[in-house]
């Protein structure tokens, strides 16, 4: 079918517009495919092969580059019709057209939550096969380290299904290996019992900045599964204790807005996508305070080592290979309105992003460990990672796609080099 991209157009496939969160994600495919089933997947990939076609494949939308999850002239598979949830006894299964709102929807009447995205509207397959930060990553991991099986069709078309026991090699591939080795059709997630979570979000001013981002520095350090975690400003943990009491560091900061509540993990408005609205991050921006639109955010995520311990004993591991020591990732997600401002603002990202990892080189504070899911295109993420773990996710890339199929037909993402 050939297509005329207009918005109604992509609308009525179910892969509206608006299903990128990065205005500059929107291309302009010449074919687009939506299959219902595991098998039409399959059947879409075996053409792909024979026809040699450049593809892409879009789910949530949340990755923040023009081609990593879409494509000019070429063929787009979007999954959004293969939306199935299946709850099971300590898991579900998610067909990869969900997004985390609606897994935590189905989950509550169970009382269980499963490690996802902290962000409701973020798909399950991006988030899931690049790593997953959410408030329990200190108890149980990343959401990678709690997928129990995956079925996924590879570059010959072949449907399978993944586990521990069956095909352990890409089974370890996949838990950060993103979309390099196949398009994933169903993901099982394991669950756990949380029916309630306690949640606080907090505003400070600029004079308590400091205060702040030293409380990070003792969360990350802290070496105990149960100070749940923290998100900038949003910190959630299990249980009804209010205001959330292994967040008293944040709470004794003077905040000029606080919000604590009784809630459960089926995310309330209040965590929706902010679409870049709703943290502001205040710095030395003078020199682009003229683009119109500007909106900078600066986010700290929290890596404990308890969260790194996980996949350390849990048998499987996975392709971060991190050692058992804190880390706080800094996230830059800046908004501008004009498109004439794209590559300014490109350059003056990744100016900020090297200039503070190379003070931080200095001062012998740097780990070259990126976090795939919210890379710049310019970066690598997989030059931070050991090198054994690189050389191994080829090998077996050469073994399940040795006609490069998701490497050379679908380059979209951040695909591992020759
Ligand atoms: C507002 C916002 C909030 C965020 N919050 C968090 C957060 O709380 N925690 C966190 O860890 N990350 C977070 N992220 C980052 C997020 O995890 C990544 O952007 C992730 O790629 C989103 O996945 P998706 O399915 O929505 O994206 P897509 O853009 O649809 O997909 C991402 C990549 O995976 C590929 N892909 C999609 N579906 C499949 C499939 N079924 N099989 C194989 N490959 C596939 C795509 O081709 C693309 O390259 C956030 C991002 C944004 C923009």
């Amino acid at each position: 079918m050939r297509l005329s991209l207009s918005a109604a157009g992509l609308s009525l496939l179910g892969l509206a517009v608006d299903s990128y969160w990065d205005i500059r994600a929107g291309l302009s495919p010449a074919y687009i495919i939506v299959p219902s089933t595991a098998d039409k997947v399959s059947k879409a990939v075996q053409i792909i092969g024979t026809c040699q076609a450049k593809f892409s494949v879009h789910d949530g939308g949340h990755m923040n580059y023009p081609g990593a999850n879409n494509i000019d002239a070429c063929v787009l598979i979007g999954l959004s019709n293969l939306n199935a949830i299946d709850v099971k006894n300590g898991s579900v299964d998610v067909g990869p057209g969900n997004n985390w709102y609606d897994v935590y929807s189905a989950l509550e009447p169970y009382g269980s939550v499963c490690i996802g995205g902290c962000m409701k509207t973020i798909g399950v397959p991006g988030l899931s096969l690049i790593g997953g930060f959410h408030y329990f990553n200190n108890k149980y991991g990343y959401a990678m380290d709690n997928v129990i099986s995956y079925d996924i069709v590879l570059g010959n078309g072949t449907l399978i299904t993944v586990t521990r026991d069956a095909y352990s090699d890409l089974f370890w591939a996949l838990k950060g290996g993103a979309n390099n080795y196949g398009i994933v059709t169903r993901f099982e997630l394991r669950t756990f019992d949380v029916p309630k979570v306690s949640t606080t979000i907090q505003v400070f001013n600029e004079t308590c900045i400091a205060d702040f981002l030293s409380d990070v520095c003792e969360a990350a350090k802290l070496d105990d599964e149960d100070p749940i975690a923290a998100a900038s400003v949003l910190g959630v943990q299990a249980g009804i204790s209010m205001p959330p009491s292994q967040f008293t560091n944040f709470t004794q900061i003077r905040a000029i807005e606080t919000i604590n509540n009784i809630t459960t993990m089926k995310p309330c408005d209040t965590l929706d996508s902010p679409k870049q609205t709703m943290r502001t991050w205040k710095d030395a921006i003078d020199k682009i305070a003229d683009v119109q639109g500007l909106y900078p955010t600066f986010v700290t995520n929290v890596i404990s080592a308890t969260s790194i311990r996980v996949a350390k004993t849990n048998g499987v591991g996975n392709l971060w290979g991190l050692e058992e020591e804190p880390l706080i990732i800094w996230q830059f997600s800046t908004g501008w309105d004009l498109a004439q401002d794209d590559i300014r603002m490109e350059a003056w990202s990744r100016q900020l992003a090297e200039h503070l990892h190379s003070i931080n080189k200095k001062l012998g504070l740097a780990s070259e460990f990126i976090y795939m899911a919210d890379t710049g295109e310019w970066q690598d993420p997989f030059a931070g990672l050991p090198e054994k773990n690189v050389d191994l996710m080829r090998e077996i890339r050469s073994a399940h796609d040795p006609a490069g199929v998701f490497f050379i037909l679908s380059y979209g993402g951040f695909k591992l080099g020759l």
